[in-house]
């Protein structure tokens, strides 16, 4: 596909900009050790399942989740997919039977699949994303990966390689002449790499994000070519996971709940020291104005600021991911 410029860029890519791509995590299970793995500790090795932020044990949590986000598209990932490729499967095949086959999506694997691998997949899965192994970018000619593209491309995939800019990236241009396009992510520090980032002398570019020092300039080789796109630590947090909860904080906001301009929700929350019901009637609540949760009554939180002199009970003002996800602040009223 062709974007600004006459530069392509990979159709997941264009729907993940936009926040409406689902990302569908399908295993933290993966059997290469990359020292830069960017998985969180709750998730690596784990065999469980994720839509978003939210764990997924059924069809209805997972259509509930691309529907809360109104997803246009859904990119797989983990761990790598391809070790529960029967999984990717039924997920993709539950996704494009309720959304249609115009639903993308992408998925991810560090391995270097087969035609007799990717067949089960035709149909329901429309791009892939290969991530050879950085020990093996000097020499990825040679290795099997040339023959994974040819073999998917065949198939009717279209194909890239998605990376983290490590050094040495130059190397992957060799390929360029086979793909559809190579993504290179900006590397970032996490957790679970922190030690091996240490261990090789990077650093946080910025101690406000998650940005190594140097990552850009890796990549610097490759920027021009129309095949190869860049995306920057900043770009994923600021653009790309804001849209996302501003589509999920959309659909899903309460009545009461104001959605702020990074797609957070924010509420007011009291846990009445009196009964619930005496609380809502001290508050001239009614209808939609609230809801019971847990015993506390959750209401806008300018109403219960205003009204906090009428009940007593712990109060709050909450700030969290939209749909009940994680929360942010919690400010005491
Ligand atoms: S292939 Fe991907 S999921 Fe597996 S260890 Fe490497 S970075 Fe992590």
């Amino acid at each position: 596909m062709r974007g600004t410029g006459d530069r392509y860029i990979a159709p997941g890519c264009l729907l993940c900009r936009e926040g409406a791509k689902l990302v569908l995590f399908v295993t933290g299970r993966c059997e290469r050790g990359c020292w830069y793995c960017p998985l969180s500790a709750d998730r690596k090795g784990v065999d469980r399942v994720w839509a978003n932020d939210r764990e997924v044990s059924s069809d209805d949590d997972l259509l509930a989740e691309a529907r809360a986000m109104s997803a246009l598209g859904t990119g797989v990932t983990g761990g790598d997919p391809l070790l529960v490729p029967e999984r990717v499967a039924h997920c993709c095949r539950v996704l494009k039977e309720a959304f249609g086959p115009a639903h993308q999506v992408h998925l991810y694997t560090g391995q270097a699949p087969t035609a007799d691998d990717l067949r089960p997949l035709v149909g329901l899965v429309d791009e892939l994303r290969l991530h050879p192994p950085h020990a093996d970018w000097g020499r990825i000619l040679e290795t099997p990966y040339p023959g994974a593209v040819r073999a998917a491309r065949s198939l009717g995939f279209a194909v890239g390689i998605e990376v983290p800019s490590l050094p040495g990236i130059e190397a992957l241009a060799a390929l360029l002449p086979l793909v559809d396009f190579l993504n290179i992510n900006e590397l970032e520090w996490g957790d679970t790499c922190a030690d091996g980032m240490r261990a090789r002398g990077l650093e946080l570019a910025d101690p406000a994000g998650n940005a190594v020092a140097g990552a850009e300039a890796w990549a610097r080789p490759l920027l021009g070519h129309e095949k190869v796109r860049f995306c920057s630590s900043a770009f994923k947090d600021a653009v790309q996971l804001r849209r996302r909860m501003l589509r999920i904080a959309v659909n899903t906001a309460r009545p009461f709940d104001e959605v702020s301009e990074d797609g957070t929700v924010v509420y007011g929350l009291i846990r009445p020291d009196g009964g619930v019901d005496e609380a809502v009637a001290a508050l001239g609540l009614s209808g939609e104005e609230y809801a019971v949760v847990d015993g506390a009554v959750e209401l806008a939180w300018d109403r219960l600021a205003a009204g906090r002199g009428a009940v007593s009970g712990a109060m709050a003002v909450v700030e969290r991911y939209p749909n009940r996800g994680m929360i942010v602040e919690v400010t005491p009223l």
